[in-house]
């Protein structure tokens, strides 16, 4: 015995009432009706839906510029943040005439984030140089294949006339900062 932590085991005759197991039916039954009648731990989801906080990290969004145009600029810093290598992205270079579709000269082609991967800590949300990638309160919705949670551009970028408020996720300091129409970042 290396621990010296032995116990001795003693088969113990069970009393009357315990060999009748009345009373630990009678126990185990009013722990059941307590519990009956104890205001539940779940909710009817969807159509109940749970109190969620204002800076809740959920589905991610590809923020549009003021004009309409895609802030990302496919520069990497959001996948390189990734703990769990959910980001995947492939750039391109914006042609002429492409000016209102794509903020900066360089834009993301493909940008995929793969939601099974994603454990919503939103740190691409606090890598991105560009303000173009906030987590929102979406709820990532269920599906029956794998394939269905890569989320690609046309479920990420926001509509053009149906823009998704992040600026709870923003800091009043950021918020500030935003104002100063002479920095480069604002224009
Ligand atoms: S929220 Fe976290 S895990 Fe999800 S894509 Fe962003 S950095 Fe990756
Ligand atoms: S979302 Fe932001 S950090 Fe990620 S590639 Fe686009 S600009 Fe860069």
């Amino acid at each position: 015995m290396l621990t010296n932590r032995s116990k001795v085991v003693v088969q113990k005759k069970m009393t009357f009432w315990e060999r009748i197991y009345l009373p630990a039916i009678l126990s185990g039954i009013s722990i059941t009706i307590k519990h009956f009648f104890k205001k539940g731990a779940t909710v009817r989801y969807p159509e109940t839906k749970r109190e969620i906080s204002e800076v809740w990290r959920g589905q991610h969004v590809l923020k549009r510029d003021e004009k309409g145009a895609e802030r990302c600029t496919a520069c990497g810093l959001c996948a390189v943040a990734c703990p769990a290598e959910a980001i995947t992205m492939v750039a391109a270079e914006r042609k002429k005439g492409e000016e209102k579709l794509y903020r900066e000269e360089k834009y993301a082609s493909t940008y995929e984030i793969n939601m099974l991967r994603c454990i919503f800590c939103g740190l691409c949300e606090e890598a991105c140089p560009k303000e173009a990638i906030f987590l929102t309160d979406r709820i990532v919705s269920t599906d029956y294949a794998r394939d269905g949670f890569i989320y690609g551009k046309d479920k990420l970028v926001e509509e053009v006339d149906e823009r998704i408020d992040v600026s709870k996720r923003q800091t009043p300091s950021v918020l500030e900062f935003k104002k100063h129409k002479q920095f480069s970042h604002n224009k």
